[in-house]
This record gives C-alpha cells, sequence and structure tokens, in this order.
C-alpha cells in the first residue's frame, strides 16, 4: 500500500497542540507515528520546506447545488473547489432542487459523493420542502447519513415548530443547525439597515432579525438540552447572547464567515452583487466583535457558506440578485490576512478555527495528525502572494469578491486518505 513521507514543514496539529518543525507519516490511508527502513524506502516523499503542514481543513456550511442547479455548482466541481483551497472535508446544505428532505434525495448526494475527491457528508431538511410547515422525516433521513438537520437559506418561523424539531432530531443524535432570519423584519430587504443602506436606497435588514432568532434558539436549547449551532453570525448583538449562553452552559454554538469578517456594509457603494449576501455584510462594530468572537471561542467555527450562482444571475439589478458567494478556494488566504495579520491570532488558533473545532460542532471524523486517524492534508505556503481568479478556478461560478485580487497565503497540497488529491493548481484525482 502506498506511504507518503511529508518532510520538513512547519507541522501545526492544534489537536494535540503540536507547531513544530518535523515530518508527518501515512500509511494505508492513514496517519502513523513512524515508517519502517523499508517504507522509507518506497516512500512517495512531499518536500514541505517552507510550508505549513496541517490537518486538511473542514467547512460544516457549503451549498453544491446538486441536485437540481448543477449549471451553478455540482458536488465534484465543489469538491474540487475545496481541494484546492485545502479543505478534505465539508458538509453540504440541504437546500437543492428539490430539497434534501427525505431519504432518496440523501441517496442520491451521497452516491455522487461517493465519486468527489474530498470527503462530502449531507444534510438533510428540518421541515418538509423547508417551508417550515411540517417536520421532514429526521429518523429516516439520519439513516440514510446525514450529519445533521437544517433548512438553511430559510429559518422555521414558528416557535412551535422549531421547538419540535429540535427535541425530534435530538432523539437520532443529531444537531440543528439554523440560519437565524426572522422573516416578518426582513421583506423585500438586501442590504444591511442603518445610514448606509438609507444612503444607498436599499431596503434593510436589521440585524435584530437576526438576534431574536438566536436568542429563541438559546432558549429552546436551555429547554429542551438540544444542541443548536447558529449559521453565519453577523451581528454584535448575536456574538453577545452566546457569550452569555456559552457562559451559562447552553448546549449552543457558532460560526462566522470569511466574508464577514473581510468587509462591511460600505463595500455596497458600487452596488457589487458579489457582495450581496444573506445575512448581509454589516457595520465595523459587527465586523469586529465576531473577530472578538472568534478570539475568545464565543463563535467556535469558521464556515465559508460556499454559495455559488451563475454569471447570468449575479449580473442583475442589486435588488435581484441572489444572496451569496463562492469561498472555497479563497478562505485560508482571507483568515490569515484578517485574522493572523490584521488581528494577531496565532496561524495555530486559525488552523483550529477551520479543522479540529469545525469537526468537533458535528463529531466528524476529521481535523487532526493523530496516529490512526484519517490522513487527510493541507500544505500551504503562507506567504507566497498570488492573483486569484474565479475564470480557471475549480468552481463552476464566478460569484467572489476576490475575483483578481492579490491574495498571500497559497494551499500548495490536498492530500484525502493518504492520496494526494491536488498540487501545484492541478486537480489530481
Ligand atoms: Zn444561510
Ligand atoms: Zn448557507
Amino acid at each position: 500500500m502506498s506511504v507518503l513521507w511529508i518532510k520538513n514543514g512547519r507541522v501545526i496539529d492544534p489537536a494535540s497542540k503540536r507547531d513544530a518543525k518535523g515530518d508527518v507519516f501515512i500509511a494505508d490511508g492513514k496517519f502513523v507515528k513512524s515508517l519502517s527502513a523499508t517504507q522509507k524506502k518506497s516512500a512517495q516523499v512531499i518536500d514541505a520546506t517552507g510550508l505549513v503542514v496541517c490537518p486538511g481543513l473542514v467547512d460544516i456550511h457549503v451549498h453544491f447545488r446538486e441536485p437540481g442547479q448543477t449549471h451553478k455548482e455540482t458536488i465534484l466541481t465543489g469538491s474540487q473547489a475545496g481541494a484546492a483551497g485545502g479543505f478534505t472535508t465539508v458538509v453540504c446544505m440541504p437546500n437543492t432542487s428539490p430539497p434534501a428532505d427525505n431519504a432518496g434525495t440523501i441517496q442520491l448526494i451521497k452516491t455522487a459523493a461517493a465519486a468527489a475527491p474530498i470527503h462530502v457528508y449531507p444534510t438533510g431538511c428540518i421541515t418538509v420542502g423547508m417551508k417550515g410547515q411540517q417536520l421532514a422525516p429526521h429518523g429516516s433521513l439520519q439513516k440514510a447519513g446525514v450529519v445533521a438537520i437544517t433548512d438553511d437559506g430559510a429559518c422555521v418561523q414558528s416557535n412551535e415548530i422549531m421547538r419540535r424539531a429540535v427535541e425530534y432530531a435530538k432523539m437520532f443524535g443529531l444537531s440543528i443547525l439554523d440560519h437565524c432570519q426572522d422573516d416578518s423584519l426582513t421583506e423585500k430587504a438586501v442590504m444591511n439597515e442603518g445610514v448606509v443602506s438609507t444612503r444607498l436606497g436599499l431596503k434593510g435588514w436589521p440585524h435584530a432579525a437576526e438576534d431574536i432568532i438566536v436568542a429563541r434558539n438559546i432558549i429552546l436549547s436551555r429547554y429542551t438540552g438540544a444542541h443548536i449551532h447558529m449559521q453565519h453570525i453577523s451581528s454584535a448583538h448575536s456574538v453577545e447572547l452566546m457569550r452569555q449562553a456559552i457562559k451559562e452552559g447552553v448546549n449552543v454554538t457558532a460560526e462566522a464567515t470569511p466574508h464577514h469578517i473581510a468587509f462591511t456594509e460600505e463595500a455596497l457603494a458600487t452596488y457589487d452583487t458579489n457582495l450581496k449576501m444573506n445575512p448581509p455584510l454589516r457595520t465595523e462594530k459587527d465586523r469586529k466583535a465576531i473577530i472578538a468572537g472568534l478570539r475568545d471561542g464565543t463563535l467556535a467555527c469558521i464556515g465559508t457558506d460556499h454559495a455559488p450562482h451563475a454569471p447570468e444571475e449575479k449580473d442583475k439589478e442589486f435588488d435581484y440578485a441572489p444572496n451569496g458567494i463562492i469561498g472555497l478556494e479563497t478562505a485560508l488566504p482571507v483568515c490569515l490576512e484578517i485574522l493572523v495579520r490584521q488581528s494577531k491570532f496565532k496561524l495555530s488558533h486559525v488552523i483550529d478555527l477551520m479543522t479540529r473545532k469545525s469537526a468537533e460542532i458535528l463529531k466528524l471524523p476529521a481535523g487532526t495528525l493523530a496516529p490512526g486517524a484519517a490522513a487527510d492534508v493541507c500544505l500551504f505556503d503562507p506567504d507566497e502572494k498570488w492573483l486569484y481568479k474565479t475564470y480557471g478556478g475549480f468552481s463552476k461560478s464566478i460569484n467572489s469578491p476576490w475575483d483578481k485580487q492579490e491574495l498571500t497565503g497559497r494551499v500548495k497540497t490536498t492530500i484525502v486518505s493518504g492520496k494526494v488529491v491536488y498540487q501545484n493548481g492541478k486537480m489530481l484525482v
């Protein structure tokens, strides 16, 4: 069987608190402590001089659009974008067409996922058709292999139905991931509500609409004991609510996206639809609060919310363009810039937020270089400057605000279960 010897890298494995120059050994798809003399002779050697060697990145929030909208992305192209960005494990959202609210659709996703270069885990819907009215069959979704339950893209508005949903999902050992948005406060809203939305003449989405649902979920989690994970936190007040809840031991977690820590609503002055997302970009105060939440552990991980849309869909008036941006190929350099260089996080802390911590939330077998674990590895040059171009990237879509921007930090090699799947700009599988 194949043997890999990754030599002379800066090995960072937050799970074992390792951050030192050294080697990483892989045999039969798993990490091993050392190699025998014979194994060393036959090993494929990867020279990691000048590179960081860390666990493959883990993203618990991506949209791969299959089934139904494969002109935007497929499980294969989304996975390739992931591999190019150093991701080896992703969790895809069920707002496909039809929505993944039944075992048959999950089976279809799993079949496509089996042919992908990285590990792709499906989630199932909270409610039938994501309509927020009738619970989806969480038990049969769990048997079919979902790792969590979510209506992401939509938010269950009825507190009664949400209460039943979290109790029902808990019975099957599943977490609920929630897109926190009170619809009654955000009708036709396209950006953050405030002075900038007034200036631009766009309908505003007040952060209170997120805060109300975050508070609702904290209360329901405390009442039922069920685990609820808040997706893409965008508001300073929501971070504060989470901080308090975690201090009190409530079973809740939350994530932040690279775009909410990189931009504010001020960037919308050009009406660039590649900065239109839901929840919207907010103020500098919110952006700083999200970074502070990541720093003190209030926000547990980074999730990209990779959301591909076709150019003809995004190339519309701001009011009519769909929400979301692609993010898998840019997440690592953006987090290195905002968190490490600008906010002085330790590199190992940022890797932790993108590996072990993400995996831990959904108990995924990923995020460590420990012997015996599946050998998923990301090798990157933290200092290489490169020009990111969406054309020629691996995602099928090009809706990124970082298009044609110089980024610092570049993934060089991605290894999945001991197999090199991506290296120096090329997909090898
Ligand atoms: Zn969402
Ligand atoms: Zn999403």
